[in-house]
């Protein structure tokens, strides 16, 4: 199958020479561990001036057989990709891992971009606190707000103590606890709804609690409480029952269920009020929106009604119009992005 692709990809050279530049790749979807592994040990290799092949999913069933420019990412023309995958019938139309899907990125100066941070931007951790942003992304991220004149934002369900001790040096907007708290242009802002007495009382009473179901963390952000139990799966159920107890005594707070964690949060505070928060200062531009967890489906549908798109991080059901398998995706599509903006320039 291997062969027959690349012999269809050699076809594809013609887009080199119809436009000079333009980056493009393509995926080879294979379930035969010997077509994938002689994929990955560069047996075979592109038409000229093509990469290696690498893979660029965990599961490893779906590869890069080769890339066109030195870019790293790459979107073939959408008919030429339906037709790769028709020819071969490898891919069934609802498959969740099909791609290629990464989007052109709108010129930076008509783009707003708005990003998730755990599990998008940052692999996630066992525990909250464990988690690093890789060297060098920092300064993409500074790259891209300094070429969107600051129009991105890092919207997150972390707090927001925590965000700017990872991106010490990020100057852009950072909206952390689901939109409850933010940092724009310099001046922070925080919801008032957990300086109350029922909410120091719930924060009170689940440390103790805590302490007697082992593996299970509260975090505890100035809005909201969390119940961790990645490390005590076993444990879904009590956290959701404590959280769904304590939500009955506090009216206004909801519970807000997200990968291997559940959150009591004030209603009236989603990720898709800050974007829209945010679209109302910034104005006439296209949203791109990039998470991975069910919170953030809120701000794809903000970015959407807005005349942009939003880019789902991993598996999972999504109201996304496209999809990357995971952090490392982003990374490439964000440095690609950078570079794109650094060029035109
Ligand atoms: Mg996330």
């Amino acid at each position: 199958m291997l062969r027959q692709l690349l012999e269809v990809a050699g076809d594809f050279s013609g887009i080199r020479r119809h436009a000079r530049g333009t980056p493009w790749r393509i995926y080879v979807f294979s379930q035969n561990k010997r077509e994938r592994d002689d994929a990955c040990s560069n047996r075979y290799s592109g038409p000229a001036g093509g990469t290696p092949a690498r893979p660029i999913s965990a599961d490893q069933t779906k590869l890069l057989v080769f890339s066109g420019t030195s870019h790293p990412i790459i979107t073939l023309p959408q008919e030429m990709s339906a037709q790769t995958t028709k020819r071969r019938g490898t891919i069934p139309d609802n498959d969740m891992t099909r791609g290629p899907e990464a989007p052109e990125m709108p010129n930076p100066d008509n783009a707003a971009l708005f990003l998730d941070f755990d599990g998008t931007l940052v692999e996630i951790a066992e525990r909250p606190d464990a988690v690093r942003l890789e060297p060098g992304m920092e300064d993409v991220l500074i790259g891209l707000h300094a070429h969107t004149n600051g129009r991105i934002a890092i919207v997150s369900g972390r707090n927001l103590v925590e965000l700017e001790r990872i991106m010490p040096n990020y100057p852009g907007v950072i909206v952390g606890s689901h939109g409850a708290e933010s940092r724009i242009d310099g001046a922070y802002t925080t919801a008032p709804e957990g300086e109350t007495t029922a909410f120091i009382a719930s924060r009170d009473m689940l440390r103790a609690w805590v302490e007697h179901y082992e593996g299970v963390l509260l975090e505890e952000k100035p809005v909201s409480l969390v119940l961790h139990y990645r490390q005590a799966p076993d444990r879904q159920s009590d956290c959701e029952g404590i959280l769904s107890a304590l939500s009955q005594v506090m009216p206004g707070f909801v519970v807000r269920p997200s990968k291997m964690a559940v959150e009591l949060m004030p209603e009236n505070v989603s990720k898709e009020r800050a974007v829209l928060g945010l679209l109302e200062e910034w104005r006439d531009l296209i949203p791109v929106a990039i998470g991975d967890d069910r919170t953030d489906e809120d701000m794809f549908g903000a970015a959407d009604a807005n005349g942009g798109y939003a880019i789902k991080v991993g598996e999972g059901d999504t109201a996304a119009k496209y999809r990357l398998s995971g952090v490392g995706e982003v990374h490439a599509l964000l440095r690609n992005w950078l570079e794109t903006s650094e060029r035109s320039s």
